[in-house]
Protein backbone atom coordinates (compact mmCIF):
# COMPACT_ATOMS: atom_id res chain seq x y z
CA UNK A 1 0.00 0.00 0.00
CA UNK A 2 1.22 3.35 -0.98
CA UNK A 3 2.61 5.99 2.20
CA UNK A 4 0.10 8.36 0.22
CA UNK A 5 -3.18 5.84 0.71
CA UNK A 6 -2.16 4.54 4.49
CA UNK A 7 -2.29 8.45 5.59
CA UNK A 8 -5.45 8.81 4.24
CA UNK A 9 -6.73 5.31 5.41
CA UNK A 10 -6.76 7.44 9.48
CA UNK A 11 -9.21 9.75 10.49
CA UNK A 12 -8.10 13.31 10.76
CA UNK A 13 -7.95 14.34 14.82
CA UNK A 14 -8.46 17.73 16.10
CA UNK A 15 -4.87 19.21 17.08
CA UNK A 16 -6.88 20.82 20.07
CA UNK A 17 -9.66 18.85 21.53
CA UNK A 18 -8.58 15.47 20.12
CA UNK A 19 -11.70 14.55 18.75
CA UNK A 20 -11.62 12.29 15.38
CA UNK A 21 -13.23 13.44 12.38
CA UNK A 22 -16.30 11.16 12.63
CA UNK A 23 -17.59 13.08 15.57
CA UNK A 24 -15.63 16.61 15.48
CA UNK A 25 -16.85 16.86 11.99
CA UNK A 26 -14.39 18.51 8.61
CA UNK A 27 -11.54 19.74 9.64
CA UNK A 28 -9.57 22.47 8.46
CA UNK A 29 -5.75 21.79 7.62
CA UNK A 30 -3.43 23.96 8.45
CA UNK A 31 0.24 23.54 7.93
CA UNK A 32 2.57 20.21 8.06
CA UNK A 33 -0.91 18.23 8.92
CA UNK A 34 -2.11 19.69 11.80
CA UNK A 35 -5.87 19.96 11.54
CA UNK A 36 -8.16 21.87 13.83
CA UNK A 37 -12.26 21.43 13.75
CA UNK A 38 -14.53 23.79 13.19
CA UNK A 39 -15.74 24.11 16.86
CA UNK A 40 -11.78 24.74 18.17
CA UNK A 41 -11.41 26.73 15.55
CA UNK A 42 -14.39 28.99 16.21
CA UNK A 43 -13.94 28.65 19.84
CA UNK A 44 -10.21 30.51 19.13
CA UNK A 45 -11.67 33.21 17.56
CA UNK A 46 -13.97 33.80 19.51
CA UNK A 47 -12.01 34.40 22.72
CA UNK A 48 -9.70 36.28 20.56
CA UNK A 49 -12.57 39.04 19.23
CA UNK A 50 -14.47 38.72 22.48
CA UNK A 51 -17.18 36.64 20.05
CA UNK A 52 -17.51 39.47 17.52
CA UNK A 53 -16.48 37.92 14.42
CA UNK A 54 -17.88 34.58 13.13
CA UNK A 55 -15.87 32.05 11.61
CA UNK A 56 -16.73 32.89 8.21
CA UNK A 57 -16.03 36.70 8.52
CA UNK A 58 -12.25 35.14 9.74
CA UNK A 59 -11.88 33.17 6.61
CA UNK A 60 -12.00 36.15 4.63
CA UNK A 61 -9.05 37.78 6.24
CA UNK A 62 -7.03 36.25 3.69
CA UNK A 63 -5.31 33.55 6.27
CA UNK A 64 -5.21 34.89 9.18
CA UNK A 65 -6.69 32.64 11.65
CA UNK A 66 -3.76 30.73 10.39
CA UNK A 67 -1.08 32.87 11.22
CA UNK A 68 -2.80 33.69 14.40
CA UNK A 69 -1.87 30.24 15.80
CA UNK A 70 1.70 29.84 16.54
CA UNK A 71 2.79 27.39 14.80
CA UNK A 72 6.10 26.79 15.68
CA UNK A 73 4.21 25.41 18.77
CA UNK A 74 2.50 23.11 17.30
CA UNK A 75 5.32 20.61 16.36
CA UNK A 76 4.15 17.16 17.06
CA UNK A 77 2.26 15.77 14.53
CA UNK A 78 -0.38 12.79 15.82
CA UNK A 79 1.02 9.51 15.31
CA UNK A 80 -1.08 6.89 13.23
CA UNK A 81 -1.14 4.81 16.34
CA UNK A 82 -3.36 7.27 17.91
CA UNK A 83 -5.42 7.55 15.39
CA UNK A 84 -8.80 5.75 14.24
CA UNK A 85 -9.28 3.71 10.87
CA UNK A 86 -11.89 5.81 8.61
CA UNK A 87 -15.09 3.91 8.46
CA UNK A 88 -15.12 2.13 5.07
CA UNK A 89 -17.52 2.94 2.50
CA UNK A 90 -20.59 0.99 1.47
CA UNK A 91 -19.06 0.05 -1.78
CA UNK A 92 -15.49 -0.82 0.17
CA UNK A 93 -17.04 -3.00 2.61
CA UNK A 94 -18.52 -4.59 -0.63
CA UNK A 95 -15.38 -5.50 -2.09
CA UNK A 96 -13.86 -6.99 1.02
CA UNK A 97 -16.53 -8.50 3.25
CA UNK A 98 -15.33 -8.69 7.31
CA UNK A 99 -16.58 -11.96 7.98
CA UNK A 100 -19.50 -13.19 5.65
CA UNK A 101 -21.90 -15.50 7.30
CA UNK A 102 -21.68 -17.84 3.73
CA UNK A 103 -17.86 -17.63 4.10
CA UNK A 104 -17.43 -19.31 8.21
CA UNK A 105 -16.42 -22.46 7.58
CA UNK A 106 -18.42 -25.51 8.98
CA UNK A 107 -17.60 -26.53 12.18
CA UNK A 108 -15.43 -30.05 10.68
CA UNK A 109 -13.74 -27.51 8.28
CA UNK A 110 -12.88 -25.49 10.75
CA UNK A 111 -11.21 -28.31 13.11
CA UNK A 112 -9.63 -29.77 10.20
CA UNK A 113 -8.05 -26.73 9.97
CA UNK A 114 -6.95 -26.97 13.56
CA UNK A 115 -5.42 -30.16 12.81
CA UNK A 116 -2.83 -29.22 10.58
CA UNK A 117 -1.50 -27.32 13.39
CA UNK A 118 -2.50 -28.67 17.14
CA UNK A 119 -1.84 -31.82 17.65
CA UNK A 120 -4.38 -34.47 19.83
CA UNK A 121 -6.73 -31.87 21.98
CA UNK A 122 -9.34 -33.23 20.10
CA UNK A 123 -12.29 -32.68 22.44
CA UNK A 124 -10.98 -29.38 22.73
CA UNK A 125 -10.49 -28.39 19.20
CA UNK A 126 -14.28 -30.13 18.06
CA UNK A 127 -15.92 -27.89 21.28
CA UNK A 128 -14.05 -24.81 20.10
CA UNK A 129 -14.47 -25.07 16.26
CA UNK A 130 -18.42 -25.67 17.14
CA UNK A 131 -18.60 -22.65 19.97
CA UNK A 132 -17.02 -20.23 17.06
CA UNK A 133 -18.93 -21.42 14.10
CA UNK A 134 -21.97 -20.69 16.23
CA UNK A 135 -20.54 -17.07 17.35
CA UNK A 136 -20.06 -15.96 14.23
CA UNK A 137 -23.16 -17.16 13.08
CA UNK A 138 -25.11 -15.58 15.61
CA UNK A 139 -22.85 -12.29 14.58
CA UNK A 140 -23.56 -12.48 10.91
CA UNK A 141 -27.69 -13.41 11.33
CA UNK A 142 -29.64 -10.30 11.03
CA UNK A 143 -33.46 -12.42 12.12
CA UNK A 144 -34.43 -10.28 14.64
CA UNK A 145 -37.34 -13.22 15.75
CA UNK A 146 -37.13 -12.95 19.29
CA UNK A 147 -34.72 -15.99 19.56
CA UNK A 148 -31.28 -14.94 21.17
CA UNK A 149 -28.39 -16.86 20.46
CA UNK A 150 -26.32 -17.02 23.66
CA UNK A 151 -22.81 -15.67 23.46
CA UNK A 152 -20.43 -18.74 23.66
CA UNK A 153 -17.81 -17.35 25.29
CA UNK A 154 -15.54 -20.02 26.87
CA UNK A 155 -13.40 -21.30 29.70
CA UNK A 156 -10.78 -23.33 28.81
CA UNK A 157 -8.63 -25.44 31.33
CA UNK A 158 -5.59 -26.84 30.78
CA UNK A 159 -1.89 -27.96 32.19
CA UNK A 160 1.11 -24.99 31.05
CA UNK A 161 2.21 -26.02 27.67
CA UNK A 162 -0.73 -28.11 26.53
CA UNK A 163 -1.72 -25.68 23.71
CA UNK A 164 -4.38 -23.39 24.84
CA UNK A 165 -2.72 -20.53 23.68
CA UNK A 166 -1.46 -21.83 20.72
CA UNK A 167 -4.76 -23.13 19.61
CA UNK A 168 -6.37 -19.67 19.86
CA UNK A 169 -3.91 -18.01 18.16
CA UNK A 170 -4.45 -20.54 15.10
CA UNK A 171 -7.90 -19.99 15.09
CA UNK A 172 -7.82 -16.15 15.20
CA UNK A 173 -4.63 -16.28 12.21
CA UNK A 174 -7.12 -19.34 10.38
CA UNK A 175 -10.38 -16.65 10.55
CA UNK A 176 -8.25 -13.93 10.03
CA UNK A 177 -9.81 -11.84 12.82
CA UNK A 178 -7.67 -9.78 15.03
CA UNK A 179 -6.89 -11.36 18.61
CA UNK A 180 -5.41 -9.79 21.78
CA UNK A 181 -3.76 -11.70 24.06
CA UNK A 182 -3.57 -10.76 28.01
CA UNK A 183 -2.53 -12.20 31.44
CA UNK A 184 -5.60 -11.76 34.06
CA UNK A 185 -2.54 -11.23 36.80
CA UNK A 186 -2.03 -7.82 35.74
CA UNK A 187 -5.14 -7.14 36.06
CA UNK A 188 -6.92 -5.12 38.70
CA UNK A 189 -9.78 -2.95 40.00
CA UNK A 190 -10.30 0.08 38.17
CA UNK A 191 -7.85 2.77 40.53
CA UNK A 192 -5.39 0.22 41.52
CA UNK A 193 -2.12 0.08 40.40
CA UNK A 194 -2.28 -2.65 37.39
CA UNK A 195 -4.06 -2.36 34.05
CA UNK A 196 -7.97 -1.52 34.43
CA UNK A 197 -10.66 -4.19 32.99
CA UNK A 198 -10.99 -2.30 29.69
CA UNK A 199 -7.51 -2.41 28.31
CA UNK A 200 -8.17 -5.67 27.48
CA UNK A 201 -10.28 -4.12 24.41
CA UNK A 202 -7.56 -1.31 23.77
CA UNK A 203 -5.35 -3.63 23.35
CA UNK A 204 -7.85 -5.72 20.97
CA UNK A 205 -8.07 -2.44 18.84
CA UNK A 206 -4.64 -2.06 18.63
CA UNK A 207 -4.46 -5.80 17.22
CA UNK A 208 -7.47 -5.06 14.35
CA UNK A 209 -5.29 -1.65 13.46
CA UNK A 210 -7.41 0.22 15.13
CA UNK A 211 -10.45 -0.08 13.23
CA UNK A 212 -12.98 -0.54 15.22
CA UNK A 213 -15.47 -2.88 13.53
CA UNK A 214 -12.81 -5.48 13.08
CA UNK A 215 -11.88 -5.43 16.45
CA UNK A 216 -15.62 -5.51 17.63
CA UNK A 217 -15.50 -8.98 15.71
CA UNK A 218 -12.26 -10.17 17.10
CA UNK A 219 -11.33 -12.52 19.93
CA UNK A 220 -9.83 -11.68 23.86
CA UNK A 221 -7.70 -14.66 25.01
CA UNK A 222 -7.14 -13.70 28.65
CA UNK A 223 -4.92 -16.16 30.33
CA UNK A 224 -3.80 -17.41 33.45
CA UNK A 225 -7.51 -16.54 34.79
CA UNK A 226 -7.06 -18.98 37.50
CA UNK A 227 -5.43 -16.42 39.44
CA UNK A 228 -8.09 -14.02 40.05
CA UNK A 229 -10.07 -16.38 42.16
CA UNK A 230 -11.74 -15.30 44.77
CA UNK A 231 -9.03 -15.37 47.62
CA UNK A 232 -9.93 -17.36 50.86
CA UNK A 233 -9.69 -16.09 54.35
CA UNK A 234 -8.49 -12.52 53.84
CA UNK A 235 -10.04 -9.63 55.55
CA UNK A 236 -8.46 -7.16 53.08
CA UNK A 237 -10.19 -5.47 49.36
CA UNK A 238 -9.70 -8.06 47.04
CA UNK A 239 -8.55 -5.96 44.36
CA UNK A 240 -7.12 -8.09 41.77
CA UNK A 241 -9.11 -11.01 42.46
CA UNK A 242 -12.83 -11.06 43.01
CA UNK A 243 -13.52 -7.50 42.24
CA UNK A 244 -12.00 -8.27 38.55
CA UNK A 245 -14.18 -11.17 37.97
CA UNK A 246 -17.00 -8.67 39.20
CA UNK A 247 -15.79 -5.93 36.51
CA UNK A 248 -15.47 -8.26 34.05
CA UNK A 249 -18.80 -9.21 33.83
CA UNK A 250 -19.97 -6.56 31.87
CA UNK A 251 -17.10 -6.70 29.82
CA UNK A 252 -17.98 -10.62 29.11
CA UNK A 253 -21.82 -9.73 28.11
CA UNK A 254 -21.96 -6.92 26.03
CA UNK A 255 -21.06 -3.20 26.88
CA UNK A 256 -19.89 -0.07 25.45
CA UNK A 257 -16.99 1.05 26.71
CA UNK A 258 -14.87 3.80 25.98
CA UNK A 259 -11.23 3.01 25.37
CA UNK A 260 -7.91 5.27 24.65
CA UNK A 261 -7.24 4.54 20.45
CA UNK A 262 -3.20 3.98 20.60
CA UNK A 263 -2.43 3.71 24.23
CA UNK A 264 -3.05 1.65 27.42
CA UNK A 265 -4.12 4.01 29.73
CA UNK A 266 -6.67 7.23 29.61
CA UNK A 267 -5.43 10.50 29.52
CA UNK A 268 -6.58 13.48 28.65
CA UNK A 269 -3.79 13.66 25.75
CA UNK A 270 -5.26 10.50 23.81
CA UNK A 271 -8.48 10.53 21.74
CA UNK A 272 -10.90 7.77 22.29
CA UNK A 273 -13.68 5.83 21.04
CA UNK A 274 -16.57 3.38 21.90
CA UNK A 275 -16.21 -0.45 21.04
CA UNK A 276 -19.36 -2.70 21.82
CA UNK A 277 -18.30 -5.52 22.84
CA UNK A 278 -21.16 -7.38 22.20
CA UNK A 279 -19.87 -9.43 19.85
CA UNK A 280 -16.05 -9.76 20.75
CA UNK A 281 -15.33 -14.08 21.62
CA UNK A 282 -13.84 -13.92 25.19
CA UNK A 283 -11.73 -16.79 25.66
CA UNK A 284 -10.52 -17.40 29.12
CA UNK A 285 -7.47 -19.92 30.05
CA UNK A 286 -5.92 -21.30 32.70
CA UNK A 287 -3.95 -24.23 34.66
CA UNK A 288 -5.89 -24.27 37.36
CA UNK A 289 -3.63 -25.98 39.87
CA UNK A 290 -5.33 -27.82 42.94
CA UNK A 291 -8.50 -28.24 40.59
CA UNK A 292 -7.83 -31.60 40.74
CA UNK A 293 -8.04 -32.30 44.21
CA UNK A 294 -11.45 -30.88 43.88
CA UNK A 295 -12.75 -32.93 41.25
CA UNK A 296 -11.05 -35.82 42.88
CA UNK A 297 -12.59 -35.51 46.14
CA UNK A 298 -16.14 -35.33 44.32
CA UNK A 299 -15.77 -38.44 42.50
CA UNK A 300 -14.31 -39.81 45.70
CA UNK A 301 -17.63 -38.55 47.28
CA UNK A 302 -20.19 -39.33 44.62
CA UNK A 303 -18.17 -43.05 44.25
CA UNK A 304 -18.64 -43.95 48.26
CA UNK A 305 -22.61 -43.32 47.67
CA UNK A 306 -24.27 -46.25 45.95
CA UNK A 307 -23.46 -48.88 44.35
CA UNK A 308 -20.69 -46.90 43.03
CA UNK A 309 -18.07 -47.54 45.71
CA UNK A 310 -14.37 -47.86 44.86
CA UNK A 311 -10.71 -47.71 45.71
CA UNK A 312 -10.43 -44.50 47.78
CA UNK A 313 -6.86 -43.75 45.51
CA UNK A 314 -8.37 -45.07 42.23
CA UNK A 315 -8.12 -41.47 40.71
CA UNK A 316 -4.55 -40.40 42.44
CA UNK A 317 -3.11 -41.41 39.12
CA UNK A 318 -5.06 -40.34 36.67
CA UNK A 319 -3.36 -37.57 34.05
CA UNK A 320 -6.49 -36.31 33.01
CA UNK A 321 -8.71 -35.88 35.97
CA UNK A 322 -9.29 -32.23 34.33
CA UNK A 323 -11.44 -33.87 32.02
CA UNK A 324 -14.28 -34.76 33.93
CA UNK A 325 -14.24 -30.81 35.45
CA UNK A 326 -17.68 -29.70 36.22
CA UNK A 327 -18.88 -26.14 36.48
CA UNK A 328 -19.27 -26.74 40.39
CA UNK A 329 -15.34 -27.70 40.47
CA UNK A 330 -14.81 -24.65 39.29
CA UNK A 331 -17.07 -22.82 41.35
CA UNK A 332 -15.42 -24.43 44.59
CA UNK A 333 -12.40 -23.80 43.21
CA UNK A 334 -12.79 -19.64 44.14
CA UNK A 335 -14.66 -18.67 40.22
CA UNK A 336 -18.00 -16.71 41.08
CA UNK A 337 -21.11 -18.14 39.85
CA UNK A 338 -22.44 -14.95 37.46
CA UNK A 339 -19.02 -15.00 35.81
CA UNK A 340 -18.95 -18.77 35.27
CA UNK A 341 -22.24 -17.90 33.81
CA UNK A 342 -20.70 -15.40 31.45
CA UNK A 343 -18.71 -18.54 29.79
CA UNK A 344 -21.14 -20.64 28.99
CA UNK A 345 -18.28 -23.47 27.54
CA UNK A 346 -16.96 -25.03 29.63
CA UNK A 347 -13.71 -27.76 28.71
CA UNK A 348 -10.13 -29.03 29.61
CA UNK A 349 -7.24 -30.33 27.43
CA UNK A 350 -5.22 -33.21 27.54
CA UNK A 351 -2.15 -33.01 29.51
CA UNK A 352 0.68 -34.16 26.83
CA UNK A 353 1.42 -37.39 26.28
CA UNK A 354 4.99 -38.71 25.65
CA UNK A 355 3.46 -39.91 22.15
CA UNK A 356 2.24 -36.48 21.44
CA UNK A 357 4.88 -34.40 22.53
CA UNK A 358 6.83 -37.01 19.29
CA UNK A 359 3.66 -36.10 17.30
CA UNK A 360 4.33 -32.41 18.14
CA UNK A 361 8.11 -32.31 16.96
CA UNK A 362 7.05 -33.72 13.44
CA UNK A 363 3.87 -33.67 12.57
CA UNK A 364 2.18 -30.38 12.51
CA UNK A 365 2.63 -27.64 9.52
CA UNK A 366 5.64 -25.85 11.29
CA UNK A 367 7.02 -28.80 12.97
CA UNK A 368 10.21 -27.88 14.90
CA UNK A 369 12.08 -30.79 12.89
CA UNK A 370 10.43 -29.71 9.50
CA UNK A 371 12.20 -26.07 10.54
CA UNK A 372 15.08 -27.66 11.16
CA UNK A 373 15.45 -29.99 8.20
CA UNK A 374 14.46 -27.01 5.86
CA UNK A 375 17.36 -24.50 7.54
CA UNK A 376 19.85 -27.63 6.06
CA UNK A 377 18.32 -27.89 3.30
CA UNK A 378 20.03 -24.84 2.06
CA UNK A 379 22.81 -26.10 2.42
CA UNK A 380 21.83 -29.23 0.67
CA UNK A 381 22.19 -30.86 3.99
CA UNK A 382 19.20 -34.04 4.96
CA UNK A 383 18.70 -33.78 8.34
CA UNK A 384 17.11 -37.20 9.68
CA UNK A 385 16.16 -37.59 13.06
CA UNK A 386 15.71 -41.64 14.18
CA UNK A 387 11.89 -42.49 15.51
CA UNK A 388 14.21 -43.52 19.00
CA UNK A 389 15.81 -40.03 18.94
CA UNK A 390 11.86 -38.28 19.40
CA UNK A 391 11.18 -40.61 22.23
CA UNK A 392 14.25 -39.63 24.05
CA UNK A 393 13.56 -36.02 23.29
CA UNK A 394 10.06 -36.30 24.41
CA UNK A 395 10.96 -37.94 27.75
CA UNK A 396 13.26 -35.59 28.29
CA UNK A 397 10.83 -32.58 27.63
CA UNK A 398 8.29 -34.62 29.75
CA UNK A 399 10.48 -34.62 33.20
CA UNK A 400 10.73 -30.75 32.64
CA UNK A 401 6.48 -30.75 33.42
CA UNK A 402 6.23 -27.63 31.35
CA UNK A 403 4.58 -29.35 28.12
CA UNK A 404 5.13 -28.63 24.85
CA UNK A 405 7.42 -25.81 25.85
CA UNK A 406 10.44 -27.75 26.85
CA UNK A 407 11.08 -28.81 23.34
CA UNK A 408 12.27 -26.02 21.50
CA UNK A 409 14.64 -25.90 24.66
CA UNK A 410 16.16 -29.31 24.25
CA UNK A 411 16.30 -29.38 20.60
CA UNK A 412 18.03 -26.43 20.58
CA UNK A 413 21.09 -27.28 22.65
CA UNK A 414 22.30 -30.20 20.64
CA UNK A 415 21.31 -28.67 17.41
CA UNK A 416 23.68 -25.62 17.88
CA UNK A 417 26.66 -27.95 17.34
CA UNK A 418 25.18 -29.26 13.87
CA UNK A 419 24.11 -26.26 12.72
CA UNK A 420 27.89 -24.70 13.38
CA UNK A 421 30.01 -27.87 11.95
CA UNK A 422 28.11 -28.95 9.18
CA UNK A 423 28.68 -26.15 6.70
CA UNK A 424 32.26 -26.57 7.04
CA UNK A 425 32.04 -29.16 5.17
CA UNK A 426 30.76 -29.55 1.78
CA UNK A 427 30.74 -33.28 1.69
CA UNK A 428 28.50 -33.82 4.56
CA UNK A 429 25.10 -35.38 2.62
CA UNK A 430 22.97 -37.08 5.39
CA UNK A 431 22.59 -35.74 9.13
CA UNK A 432 21.04 -38.55 11.09
CA UNK A 433 20.05 -37.51 15.13
CA UNK A 434 20.30 -40.94 17.21
CA UNK A 435 19.07 -41.61 20.69
CA UNK A 436 22.48 -41.71 21.79
CA UNK A 437 23.36 -38.09 20.40
CA UNK A 438 20.17 -36.59 22.21
CA UNK A 439 21.54 -38.33 25.73
CA UNK A 440 24.60 -37.34 24.82
CA UNK A 441 26.75 -40.83 24.82
CA UNK A 442 27.78 -40.30 21.08
CA UNK A 443 27.74 -38.01 18.07
CA UNK A 444 25.01 -38.07 15.21
CA UNK A 445 25.73 -40.33 12.34
CA UNK A 446 27.55 -38.51 9.03
CA UNK A 447 27.15 -39.35 6.06
CA UNK A 448 28.85 -38.31 2.98
CA UNK A 449 27.83 -37.30 -0.32
CA UNK A 450 28.48 -39.84 -3.10
CA UNK A 451 31.16 -39.03 -5.82
CA UNK A 452 29.08 -38.26 -8.22
CA UNK A 453 27.07 -35.88 -6.08
CA UNK A 454 30.42 -34.33 -4.78
CA UNK A 455 31.39 -33.96 -8.23
CA UNK A 456 27.87 -32.17 -9.62
CA UNK A 457 27.94 -29.75 -6.69
CA UNK A 458 32.16 -28.98 -7.72
CA UNK A 459 30.90 -28.51 -11.43
CA UNK A 460 28.39 -26.00 -10.07
CA UNK A 461 30.58 -24.31 -8.47
CA UNK A 462 33.11 -24.05 -10.81
CA UNK A 463 30.16 -22.63 -13.22
P1 LIG B 1 -0.23 -22.92 27.21
O1 LIG B 1 -1.20 -24.05 27.27
O2 LIG B 1 0.53 -22.80 28.49
O3 LIG B 1 -0.87 -21.64 26.76
P2 LIG B 1 1.14 -22.76 24.71
O4 LIG B 1 -0.07 -22.75 23.87
O5 LIG B 1 1.83 -21.45 24.86
O6 LIG B 1 0.83 -23.35 26.14
O7 LIG B 1 2.16 -23.85 24.15
C1 LIG B 1 3.54 -23.64 24.02
C2 LIG B 1 4.07 -24.12 22.70
O8 LIG B 1 3.99 -25.54 22.61
C3 LIG B 1 3.26 -23.60 21.53
O9 LIG B 1 3.81 -22.45 20.99
C4 LIG B 1 3.30 -24.72 20.51
O10 LIG B 1 4.36 -24.56 19.64
C5 LIG B 1 3.57 -25.97 21.34
N1 LIG B 1 2.37 -26.81 21.52
C6 LIG B 1 1.74 -27.02 22.70
N2 LIG B 1 0.72 -27.88 22.54
C7 LIG B 1 0.69 -28.22 21.24
C8 LIG B 1 -0.16 -29.08 20.47
N3 LIG B 1 -1.16 -29.76 21.02
N4 LIG B 1 0.11 -29.19 19.16
C9 LIG B 1 1.15 -28.51 18.61
N5 LIG B 1 1.96 -27.70 19.28
C10 LIG B 1 1.75 -27.55 20.59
Amino acid sequence: MSEEHKETEYEDICYMCRRPESVAGKMIHIQSNICICNDCMQKTFDTMNGGGLGFGDMLNFGGMPVNMVNLGDLQGQIPNSQKLKKKKSKEEKKEAPVLDIHSIPAPHKIKASLDDYVVGQEHAKKVMSVAVYNHYKRIMSDVNDGVEIEKSNMLMIGPTGCGKTYLVKTLARLLDVPLAITDATSLTEAGYIGDDIESVVSKLLAAADNDVERAEHGIIFIDEIDKIAKKKNTNQRDVSGESVQQGMLKLLEGAEVEVPVGASSKNAMVPMTTIDTKNILFICGGAFPELEEIIKERLNKEASIGFKADLKDKYDNDDNLLLQVTVEDVRKFGMIPEFLGRLPILFAMESLTEDMLVRILSEPRNAIIKQYQKLLGFDEVKLVFEEDALHAIAQKAKEKKVGARALRAIIEEFMLDIMYEIPKDDNIGTVTITRDYVEKKGGPVIEMRGVAAIEERAEEQHD
